[in-house]
């Protein structure tokens, strides 16, 4: 088995890069079916969406435009707790057929509250396309997830724009923790 380390901590290879494009193409087809006729703007959610939007992007054959967000967590001052906070948002998306490039869905938490205020802003559609999601851990429905590349077991990822403590990113391949 191919073991590599990121930091501190030990992975093992689990999705190869031959097997990640050869998903993302069939992701590609069914996206160019979907919106035939149309023109979606597709937002990526940075950091970790960034290999996988350039790959995905290639596949997509409608007229199309793309742009990147990110997601500023911090601790906030109401009983809440986390605050969430979207950043580059693009202005003017009245009107138009929106699709979400995230890396990974966990809990949903995140994507969830993405999708809450992007609606906010009167788009004709909002659809979400995840390289990765872990279905046990998912904790709020999410009916907008439309393209899926892999759905994985809840364990911690690394590699192909997935970090650990900031590195592995570069990382051509999907990497997961070893046990211990
Ligand atoms: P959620 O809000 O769905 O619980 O969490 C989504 C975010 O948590 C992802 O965008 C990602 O930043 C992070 N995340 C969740 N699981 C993993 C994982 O296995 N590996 C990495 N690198 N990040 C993860």
């Amino acid at each position: 088995m191919h073991k590599i380390k990121v930091d501190d901590k030990e992975f093992e290879i689990f999705l190869e890069n031959d097997n990640l494009n050869k998903r993302i193409r069939l992701l590609g087809i069914q996206i160019n079916l979907d919106y035939e006729g149309k023109c979606p703007l597709f937002i990526g959610v940075l950091n970790g969406s960034f290999l996988f939007m350039a790959d995905l992007i290639k596949e997509i054959d409608v007229p199309c435009e793309v742009a990147f967000m990110r997601v500023a967590s911090y601790e906030g001052t109401s009983s809440s707790g986390k605050v969430k906070e979207l950043i580059g948002l693009p202005d003017d998306i009245e009107g138009r057929d929106i699709i979400i490039v995230e890396d990974i869905v966990d809990t949903g938490l995140t994507i969830n509250h993405i999708i809450k205020t992007l609606k906010e802003k009167n788009p004709a559609s909002v659809r979400v396309s995840s390289l990765l999601v872990k279905p046990s851990a998912l904790q709020y429905d999410v009916e907008e997830l439309a393209y899926v590349g892999f759905e994985i077991p809840n364990e911690f990822v690394v590699g192909y724009g997935l970090d650990y403590n900031g590195l592995g990113r570069n990382l051509n391949d999907i990497y997961r923790a070893t046990e211990g």
